[in-house]
């Protein structure tokens, strides 16, 4: 009986002498909705400025050839969260508030992989992976929630199209906000819709400083920020309504930067900053129909809903002092499918056990010159395959696909003209020369072309393309509700 005991003396003596162990990161990742490329100064964005988003570029790496993975809400969250391409998990699109399907509770979010690791998850935003009670965030890995748990524009029946209209209280939907599962509070009007950012900034802030001082002080933490906004109907709050002098979406912007400097704040106040990993980005493109309610993509073709950049690419800002290099720009490819993987390489997570596409990028966001992520699937439309790129050569393939080029955008909350079946054309695109992809090489470079189409047939034979009528090999069922 001596000898065990004598045993963990001394493992608990050498553990208290021994120097702390490093302590596993906390993670704040802030995911924007329909925020462009274009959208914050550090990218270029005009009228207004964005300075503390842009702090987090000078305090770590901006990201100038990041992809989200879908350029539509639904698919895109299912990505960011699983490190799957969505329609692996058979998700697309973005989900109707009566939507039965939803993420499947198999599948393993970035929040049940941390806390496994002992991490204290909160998610305070727009969820999208499910509606009904089965499939909210807690029984995702999620500890709290609080947030609408769709888009903000959206009717409790299926969307029927009617513009949001800025002015016009009765055109606004009634959206529950969800505390934990229950509905606590609707969202009515546009003033409600103002104060959705303050709402969920609040939460953000007492969630870190609650772990940092309540019962669950030695515990790191996961906060997961996906604002509503600046999806329309955008609306700020008083404080920051007019405050531009540039127009409503400036206003939004400005309210989005704000709540960044309240995170950072929450965090340098409670001693925190310095061991948190801290993430900025969005889940698709701007919504350009929306005119002047709408982001800019920073000049890359089209926007939300189309795989041209503009629908793809977005500002990506990751910030950990002494891991991450300060006031680097990286324009290595990577996407938010890799950062599942990423984020569990830092903290020491496992891996989901199905196959993910994600690859772990540690070593990029630490200084490596190389990517570890050269290809790119882009699917859209449930699953069809419009293109494929491999380092900064873009195949895209004839497709029926939204097109807002050479239709009058929507102004003041109003939809413009879109056409969402224009027969896009097909095209091999060098984005190192040609980042707007205007000039089709197909016939320059017939090499790369066939290169590309064998990778596309790669992605075909493994996750399907309605647009040749394929079924993927490796396509996992997605979660039924049941009919209760
Ligand atoms: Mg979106």
């Amino acid at each position: 009986m001596k000898k065990p005991f004598l045993f963990f003396l001394i493992l608990a003596a050498g553990f208290l002498l021994s120097p702390t162990a490093p302590k596993k990161p906390n993670v704040v990742l802030i995911f924007m909705d329909d925020m462009g490329y274009g959208d914050l100064s550090c990218y270029g964005a005009l009228n207004y400025t964005t300075p503390n988003i842009d702090q987090l570029a000078t305090d770590g790496t901006r990201f100038t050839n990041f992809l989200t993975t879908h350029a539509v809400c639904t698919a895109s969250r299912a990505a960011l969260l699983t490190g799957c391409y969505a329609n692996r998990l058979s998700l697309s699109g973005a989900l109707s508030p009566s939507a039965r399907n939803g993420l499947h509770p198999d599948e393993e979010t970035l929040a049940e992989l941390l806390k496994e690791q002992g991490y204290a998850t909160g998610i305070f935003g727009k969820w999208h992976l499910g509606n009904k009670p089965e499939f909210l965030p807690t029984k995702q890995g999620f500890d709290e929630y609080f947030g609408i748990p769709y888009s903000n524009d959206m009717w409790p029946v299926d969307y029927d199209g009617t513009p949001a209209i800025s002015g016009n209280k009765t055109q606004y939907p009634p959206l529950p906000m969800i505390n934990g599962t229950q509905p606590v509070d609707t969202i009515r009007t546009l003033t409600d819709q103002g104060l959705l950012t303050k709402r969920l900034t609040e939460r953000a802030v007492s969630f870190i400083t609650k772990n940092r001082n309540g019962p669950n002080a030695a515990r790191p933490f996961f906060l997961y920020l996906p604002h509503h906004m600046v999806h329309v109907p955008i609306a700020a709050s008083p404080r920051f309504m007019g405050k531009t002098g540039a127009g409503l979406f400036a206003d939004v912007m400005q309210e989005v930067d704000w709540s960044v400097g309240e995170v950072m704040n929450a965090l340098k106040k409670n001693g925190l900053d310095k061991n948190t990993l801290v993430i900025f980005t969005s889940d698709n493109g701007p919504w350009l129909t929306f005119g002047n309610h709408a982001g800019s993509s920073g000049g890359f073709r089209e926007g939300k809903g189309t795989t041209y950049e503009g629908g793809h690419r977005v500002p990506g800002l990751m910030r950990w002092p002494g891991v991450i290099p300060a006031g680097r720009v990286c324009n290595q490819l990577l996407t938010t499918l890799d950062l599942l993987p990423t984020i569990a390489g830092f903290c020491g997570a496992r891996l989901p056990k199905k196959p993910i596409d994600g690859k772990n990028a540690v070593a990029l966001l630490k200084g490596a010159e190389q990517s570890p992520r050269q290809e790119f699937y882009y699917y859209y439309r449930k699953n069809s395959l419009e293109a494929v790129r491999r380092g900064n050569m873009k195949l895209v393939f004839a497709h029926p696909g939204r097109r807002d080029e050479g239709y009058v955008p929507g102004k003041d909350g109003y939809r413009g003209e879109t056409n969402e079946n224009f027969p896009t054309p097909p095209g091999l695109y060098d984005l190192a020369h040609d980042p707007g992809e205007r000039y089709d090489l197909s016939t320059t470079y017939p090499l790369v072309k066939a290169d590309l189409e064998a990778l596309a047939e790669k992605a075909r034979a493994d996750l399907g393309d309605d647009l040749q009528q394929r079924t993927g090999a490796n396509v996992r069922a997605g979660g039924i509700a049941s009919m209760k």
